[in-house]
């Protein structure tokens, strides 16, 4: 084992605790006044707020519609109540046999091992997720591989949240230590946004934390839009490549954010170029307050027909929705 020094809190850390969490403080860091934007406080306070500085530096000054703002901004939109919105539209919480696991699909479970993000989308389906009975604790952890070890038919875990990179490298590493003793369980996927959105975390002691026990790593990263994959981002998923991990990306096709073959063409190229292909593009969750991201049906159907006309195969993202109780995400048919 390689020995590292343990300061007592690494750079990403301090990166994290000096994040913008404050909506004004934002609006001012991107040159707007409050009037030009759909802010609201009301909707700031239905959920969290935070972004990390390195995301605030791609935000493009003097523009109200930039699309990296958009996803985070709390807007007055997110107050309207619309018909067929719900709190819990996955009906997640009923796939759940333990507090922390989400076992829907054959092989695979998903740990929701934290609640905390490095940033918070206003999109989010687990906005209003029960994180507090469901995060990693000693007697949680005690079921949850107390469930891994007796399903014999699992052999993918998925860390997932919130967002399971904030936790520390200690952490990360004693869960995937004792994930690795599970001998049916052969795949670790972990789900993040925090490699795109705060690039210092990815650090070579979290990449030994990931990857030093037999398992494969796959990591599915979650980027919206080109504009998220800055240089420092793109180094950074470089060396995980260089360390074995497999880097897939899935998206979620938002209104006024990436609804267009070109930029999502465009986003597939700049995942290539930083090694990482296209897995999933999502239909939006109808989780409450998100109905403003919402495309229609038939726009759907032309960015799909645009972009499979204009990429390679390899680079086409799989076209999917979520439905509750089923066996696989939903693909979506596209009429060529
Ligand atoms: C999406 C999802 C998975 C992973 O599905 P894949 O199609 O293998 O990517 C696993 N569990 C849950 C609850 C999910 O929502
Ligand atoms: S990073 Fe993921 S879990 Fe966190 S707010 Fe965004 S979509 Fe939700």
């Amino acid at each position: 084992m390689i020995a590292h020094k343990h300061p007592k809190h690494q750079q990403w850390q301090q990166e994290l605790t000096g994040s913008i969490r404050s909506v004004p403080e934002l609006l001012d860091f991107c040159n707007l006044q409050e009037l030009q934007t759909d802010y609201d406080a009301r909707a700031h306070h239905a959920f969290k707020f935070l972004i990390t500085r390195s995301w605030a530096n791609r935000i493009e000054k003097n523009n109200p519609t930039d699309p990296l703002l958009l996803q985070i901004l709390p807007s007055k939109q997110e107050l309207i109540t619309s018909p067929n919105y719900q709190n819990d539209p996955l009906q997640e919480q009923q796939q759940s046999p333990i507090n922390g696991i989400i076992h829907k699909y054959h092989g695979r479970a998903l740990l929701t091992l934290t609640g905390q993000c490095a940033i918070y989308c206003r999109y989010c389906f687990r906005r209003n997720y029960p994180y507090s009975s469901n995060s990693f604790n000693q007697a949680n952890w005690q079921n949850m591989v107390t469930y891994l070890t007796q399903n014999q038919d699992i052999h993918e875990v998925i860390l997932s949240g919130g967002d399971p990179l904030v936790l520390p490298d200690k952490i990360l590493q004693q869960i995937v230590t004792t994930i690795a003793t599970i001998s049916h369980i052969k795949y670790l996927r972990i789900h993040s946004r925090i490699p795109s959105v705060l690039p210092s975390r990815i650090s070579p002691s979290l990449i030994e934390a990931i990857t030093h026990s037999r398992l494969k790593v796959v990591i599915v990263n979650h980027i919206n839009h080109p504009n998220e994959i800055v240089a420092e981002v793109t180094e950074k998923f470089t060396l995980m490549k260089q360390h074995n991990i497999l880097l897939l990306n899935q998206s979620v096709m938002l209104a006024g954010i990436n609804d267009s073959a070109i930029t999502l063409a465009a986003l597939s190229h700049k995942l290539y170029e930083a090694n990482c292909l296209p897995y999933y593009l999502h239909r939006l969750d109808k989780i409450d307050g998100s109905k403003h991201f919402e495309v229609s049906l038939l726009k759907e159907q032309t960015v799909m027909r645009e972009l499979l006309a204009s990429l390679p195969g390899y680079l086409v993202p799989k076209f999917v929705t979520e439905q509750p109780h089923k066996k696989a995400k939903t693909p979506i048919h596209i009429k060529l």
